[in-house]
């Protein structure tokens, strides 16, 4: 008696049953530059007006319009230049009439000046300028407060962070923000034929690519990773190494000794202590665990590395960024035409591997567990309905937009 259901649950409903496990991550303040691909955790009201003061828009000469009003190519108004204003310049000195202050981009306009001329429009003079060439008022002068008014909502709740916001967040002054903070994710590859990568291999063992795979798809979405290769298939090995991270994450994920063979670690080791073993009706992927031991959120994927990849992809991924405080949660779905015959179990979702390109979709290789290459050359999931055993060449799918392979 290993508790597995008879009947087996539904995409939807396995899904929803490990986003009830994992609580939404803390908020906390963390650098600027830490945030990237996070979620803001409150509204973001700017202290100061952007531009913070009347600045130039242009390397040039404050002046008055008015007084190089006459100026002309061949009949240039000299003025003298009291005072060079470099960016950064705090203490501004006001422009007398019938002078220029010589003016570098971003430097503060001086009182008494309404327009910029452009370097290029003079002769570049360091102590008396020729001006050759008229301004308008209030030209190559960028106003304070065009970007943003001192009090405004300048992020909202619920951003995700990427370089724009962030970099707007800076400007304003913010050092820190609060986000919601990344997950902690406890990736565990269970099995005694495993190896690391970089070792020699001996017949009969595999090297290990699972850790690998989870942990970087869990990073892809803003999670933190700690990953524990090659938990030997022995139980008291596999609880003394969880009982060494209880506490230090907020997830564990296992891969591999869920099925129904001997030697299924996972399942021996956590069978009857808080994790249910199920079986999904999904292809790849059906036998799953998922429960809370000693407190700890766990998720039990199977172990072939095409379903251990597309679990967490269905169900690990909605959960994991919902916690961490996203809206958008789920890959784009499109429908498209399939450039070839597919042939699906019934009563079981598939989910096949594909390339997508404009309004049609190629399944790429078959639909084998361990295929990893025709995996790494995908870049949809081809959803094939509980109640579709063939898709006809031509026929409209569903695919999912998974990003990848170019
Ligand atoms: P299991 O679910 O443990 O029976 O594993 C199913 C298949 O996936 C077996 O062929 C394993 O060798 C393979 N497998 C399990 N874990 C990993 C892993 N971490 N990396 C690569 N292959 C794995
Ligand atoms: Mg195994």
């Amino acid at each position: 008696m290993r508790g597995v259901a008879k009947t087996p649950l539904s995409v939807d409903d396995y899904r929803a049953r490990v986003a009830a496990l994992i609580p939404p991550t803390p908020v906390t303040l963390r650098p600027v530059l830490d945030c990237v691909g996070l979620v803001l955790a409150e509204d973001l009201v700017s202290p100061l007006s952007l531009p913070p003061f009347d600045n130039s828009a242009m390397d040039g000469y404050a002046v008055r319009a008015a007084d190089v009003a006459g100026a002309e190519r061949h009949a240039a108004v000299a003025l003298p230049v009291p005072v060079d204003i470099p960016a950064g310049t705090t203490d501004i000195v006001p422009l007398l009439p019938g002078t220029a202050h010589r003016i570098m981009t971003g430097a503060p306009v001086p009182p008494g000046a309404d327009a910029i001329v452009k370097v290029e429009d003079t002769d570049g003079g360091e102590q008396r300028v020729a001006v050759r060439a008229p301004v308008a008022p209030g030209t190559h002068i960028r106003l304070a407060g065009e970007d943003v008014t001192e009090g405004d909502t300048v992020l909202r709740a619920r951003t995700v962070l990427g370089a724009p916001q962030l970099g707007l967040a800076a400007a304003v002054g913010w050092g820190e923000l609060p986000v919601h903070r990344p997950a902690r994710v406890l990736v565990l590859s269970t099995g005694s034929e495993l190896v690391a990568p970089g070792n020699p291999l001996l017949h009969g063992q595999i090297y290990e690519s699972n850790s690998v795979m989870l942990a970087a798809a869990a990073r892809e979405i803003g999670a933190e990773t700690t990953v524990l290769r090659f938990v030997p298939d022995d139980v008291d090995a596999f609880h003394a190494t969880i009982a060494e991270h209880l506490g230090d994450v907020d997830l564990l994920v296992t891969s591999g000794g869920v099925s129904a063979g001997a030697y299924e670690v996972v399942k021996d080791a956590l069978t009857g202590q808080g994790v249910e073993f199920s079986r999904v009706a999904v292809q790849p992927g059906g036998p799953q665990g998922c429960g809370v031991f000693k407190g700890l959120p766990v998720v039990t994927l199977p172990g072939n590395p095409v379903s251990a990849a597309l679990s967490f992809e269905l169900f690990l991924r909605p959960a994991l960024l919902a916690a961490m405080g996203h809206d958008v949660i789920h890959r784009r779905r499109v429908l498209v035409r399939s450039a070839a015959e597919l042939r699906a179990p019934s009563a079981r979702r598939q989910y096949r591997r594909g390339r997508v390109e404009g309004e049609v979709v190629t399944p790429v290789g078959g639909p084998g567990s361990h295929l990893l290459a025709s995996f790494a050359a995908s870049n949809c999931l081809i959803e094939v309905p509980e109640d579709t055993e063939v898709i006809a060449e031509g026929d409209l799918v569903n695919v999912l937009l998974i990003g990848g392979a170019p």
